[in-house]
């Protein structure tokens, strides 16, 4: 993989980096450019239906088509595919802009909604009955299935295909006005039930659904159909490249038939959009699918569609992935028309890559064992600092103190160390960093053997920072006295199989019992004023980000987006 130089933490993409490496889509629009075919103009759109949350899948559409707009100087639109009243929402349309928007890029004046051109599809669709190219099907719906033929088999022409263009019509306008009921009648285009692709087989463009719609309200009783919805809209928003994932490719014949036909009957100008598929993301240890996402949430096994375990981008923001990273990793994973499998850890990759050198630092104790300073008399401290960012001296400098209890981490100290342990044994000197260096005279253990209280001595003429001797182990550590406690949530993978939709039981079966872990650790005291959106790298725990649900001053909330290194292993 190509790491690119496109991404930053911030919010926005910064326009004045390099272009992004070619693809078989830059290709077709190099192209088109060169001859001039859309007058040199590239409009992309991204299409989502407000039925669900977004998620890591959706991200790299999104990346894509806004990312080639601003490569172009063209402009990318926002379009809400919203034709099916049953399952949408403002709720997720809301969400799905936050979520743009959050990403980086900007739709403003790029805003469209597929069911404001309603009266237009209509009147297309009338026109298609006029010219005798559509029929209203009184077929009930298991009758079209058995018509419809298989992949070996032709289709059956329905006994009401040569029904006259005035009796179509006044059924189309009887099924408008809420006359029928659902699924009774269905306008189909009259194309040939026996073409080899089962898309060409005449296809429905509009059902009937007695549904209010949330921005229609009930003007309505038929609903235009996916194939036939997009490629006008597009069209009518003069859409350039209409990129699309590849279960689209056998439905391009029959977009490409649609748009041709109204082009010819001045309906729409011309050119036309072309439609160009690429592949879909799958993330392993995850499923993608909006309905199992819903499934999750609405069974209560995740928290919600923002549960830090989800790779919803609600998800993957509240776990403290940054737009930066999330865009590093679209344009790493690249497009193509080959499946694509990416693992898990390449994007965790792209969040360290994005962080490392801006993330602020502070030191946590996730799992503290009390070491009490012998040598250091009580109610003292000394004042200890570090930078805030050790690439970055303008960030400045973060204070703490040392004083005689501090927590370290439990793995920290070996009472009987193996070999190749350099941290704090029995013995022997560890040094605090940004501190001082101690040394373990004694341990306190309880009945069952573990440790409760190590006690130790420092030496005082080795202050971080003083040009004193050094040893070779330095470990973190929170100082009681300043130190805050705080709840951090560590998370796993959702699932414990690289792919959840493959195993021999339902997809739920896989959940991971250990993709939660809650801990009560001991922080410095200058994340009291951590704000959500803000990411610290935790000395060596890795890239934590305070909850932006249920963090509060006082009662803070951290959660781990992900360890400093790759160390994951399928448990
Ligand atoms: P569904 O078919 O369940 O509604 P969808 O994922 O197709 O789900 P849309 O809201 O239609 O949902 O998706 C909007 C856009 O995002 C589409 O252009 C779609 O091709 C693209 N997209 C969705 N999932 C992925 C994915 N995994 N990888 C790349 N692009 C995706
Ligand atoms: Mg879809």
């Amino acid at each position: 993989m190509t790491p690119v130089s496109k991404a930053g933490s911030g919010g926005k993409v910064d326009p004045k980096v390099a272009p992004a490496p070619s693809n078989f889509i830059r290709q077709i629009i190099d192209a088109d450019q060169a001859s001039g075919k859309h007058g040199g103009q590239v409009v992309t759109r991204f299409p989502p239906e407000p039925n669900g949350y977004l998620h890591i899948g959706h991200a790299k559409s999104i990346c894509l088509n806004f990312g080639l707009a601003t490569d172009y100087g063209g402009v990318c639109h926002l379009r809400f595919d919203d034709t099916n009243p049953v399952k949408e929402d403002v709720e997720y349309e809301e969400s799905i802009k936050e979520m743009v928007t959050w990403l980086g890029f900007s739709f403003e004046k790029n805003l469209y909604y597929a069911s404001d051109y309603f009266a237009k599809l209509y009147q297309f669709a009338q026109h298609f009955i006029t010219r005798g190219l559509a029929y209203v099907d009184s077929q009930s719906a298991d009758e079209i299935r058995a018509n419809r033929g298989t992949l070996t088999e032709p289709g059956k022409n329905s006994p009401f295909r040569d029904r006259s263009a005035d009796e179509n019509l006044q059924l189309f306008d009887e099924m408008k006005r809420g006359l029928h009921a659902d699924g009774t009648q269905i306008l189909r285009l009259k194309l040939d039930m026996a073409s080899p692709n089962i898309n060409l087989r005449d296809p429905a463009i509009y059902r009937i659904r007695h549904t209010e719609h949330h921005r229609t309200g009930s003007a309505w009783c038929v609903y235009p159909m996916y194939d036939y919805t997009h490629s006008i809209s597009d069209a009518i928003e003069r859409i350039t490249h209409s990129l699309c994932t590849l279960e689209f490719e056998a439905h391009r014949p029959l977009y490409d038939w649609v748009l041709a036909e109204l082009v010819d009957a001045g309906k729409l100008p011309s050119p036309s959009p072309q439609q160009i598929e690429f592949s879909r993301l799958n993330l392993s240890y995850t499923v993608m699918s909006k309905r199992k996402l819903l499934e999750l949430v609405e069974r209560g096994l995740v928290s919600g569609w923002d549960d830090p375990r989800m790779m919803t981008l609600a998800g993957l923001r509240r776990r403290g992935f940054t737009p930066g990273s999330i865009r590093l990793f679209a344009e790493r994973v690249g497009v193509s028309k080959a499946h694509q499998w990416i693992d898990m850890a390449d994007l965790e990759r792209a969040l360290r890559d994005d962080l490392d050198a801006t993330a602020m630092r502070a030191m946590a104790v996730l799992d503290p064992v009390r070491v009490v300073i012998e040598n250091y008399p009580e109610g003292q401290f000394e004042a200890c600092t570090a930078k805030v960012n050790p690439h970055d001296d303008a960030a400045g400098l973060r204070n703490f103190k040392f004083a005689r209890n501090v927590f370290i981490e439990r793995e920290d100290f070996m009472e009987n160390p193996v070999k190749g342990f350099f941290r704090l044994v029995p013995g022997g000197e560890a040094r605090l960093r940004h501190g001082f260096i101690i040394r373990c005279e004694r341990i306190e253990k309880d009945a069952a053997g573990r440790v409760t209280t190590i006690f130790a001595t420092y030496d005082a003429a080795t202050k971080s920072g003083s040009g004193g001797r050094n040893v070779k182990g330095a470990i973190h550590w929170v100082a009681e006295v300043d130190g805050l406690q705080a709840e951090v949530r560590l998370y796993d993978r959702l699932f414990n199989i690289e792919n959840p939709d493959s195993g021999e039981g339902d997809y739920k079966t896989y959940l991971n019992p250990q993709s939660l872990q809650t801990v009560t650790a001991w922080v410095e005291p200058s994340l009291a004023s951590a704000k959500m959106d803000e990411s610290y790298q935790f000395e060596r725990n890795g890239y934590f980000t305070a909850d932006r649900v249920d963090s509060k001053p006082g009662a803070l909330v951290f959660n781990r987006a992900v360890t400093l290194k790759d160390g994951w292993k399928p448990g």
